[in-house]
């Protein structure tokens, strides 16, 4: 598998994530620029899986601006949900993107069903794309629990509700650091630092 080296697109307009990704890839010298910083066109995230929908992304971004991107697609499932809001955790804001609505519909859901179990798990799938269409890609996964009323101010979406297993604390309530739990402090928490350090180990040492 081809190393990534010197300066990728990172193939997101969402200024959250973007941060995010910049934070990953900058202790490996990888400069980020963005699809939104080059004016690319956002491709409609025509698939039914988080893989596919981060493969059209990045695919879409390495053709358009001929250096390899980065994508991202992720989102929160909820077990009692049947895995809602899925690859649609972006759209359940709304056209404000309103994520405290969004997690009031989540939870006016599981309040309907009387839902019991309040398991639920963060995805997020990765993948590199090069101009001539070699990919790497990976998927990581976080399990936790929703809490109601949602709790801290830190983050974005849907953090303020979810307590990932074995911390007492919500996302919402973490710094970035805690959030991540990257290595050497810590072996991966969040769905983007476990798929991170996967696709680390293929392309990026
Ligand atoms: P997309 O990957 O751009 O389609 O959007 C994914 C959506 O899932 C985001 O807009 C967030 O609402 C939610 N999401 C993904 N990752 C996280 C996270 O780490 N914390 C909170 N919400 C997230």
């Amino acid at each position: 598998m081809r190393r990534l080296t010197g300066k990728v697109v990172v193939a997101t307009h969402n200024p959250g994530k973007l941060r995010e990704m910049r934070e990953l890839l900058a202790p490996y010298g990888i400069e980020a620029v963005s699809a939104g910083e080059l004016g690319l066109p956002e491709p409609d995230e025509t698939g039914t899986t988080f893989a596919e929908n981060a493969a059209i992304k990045a695919l879409a971004a390495a053709n358009a601006a001929r250096l390899p991107a980065f994508a991202d697609d992720s989102g929160i499932c909820v077990a009692a949900l049947d895995g809602d809001p899925g690859i649609y955790s972006a759209r359940w804001g709304g056209p404000a993107k309103d994520f405290d609505f969004a997690m009031r519909t989540i939870e006016e859901k599981l309040q309907a069903k009387g839902a019991a179990d309040r398991r639920a798990w963060f995805v997020s799938a990765l993948c590199v794309a090069w101009p001539d269409g070699e990919r790497a890609e990976v998927e990581g996964r976080v399990d936790g629990t929703l809490v109601w009323p949602p709790r801290g101010p830190a983050g974005f979406g849907y953090d303020p509700m979810f307590r990932p297993d074995g911390h007492e604390r919500t996302f919402g309530e973490m710094t970035a650091e805690e959030k991540h739990g990257l290595p050497p402090q810590g072996l991966g928490l969040s769905h983007r630092a476990r798929a991170f350090m996967l696709l680390a180990e293929k392309v990026l040492r």
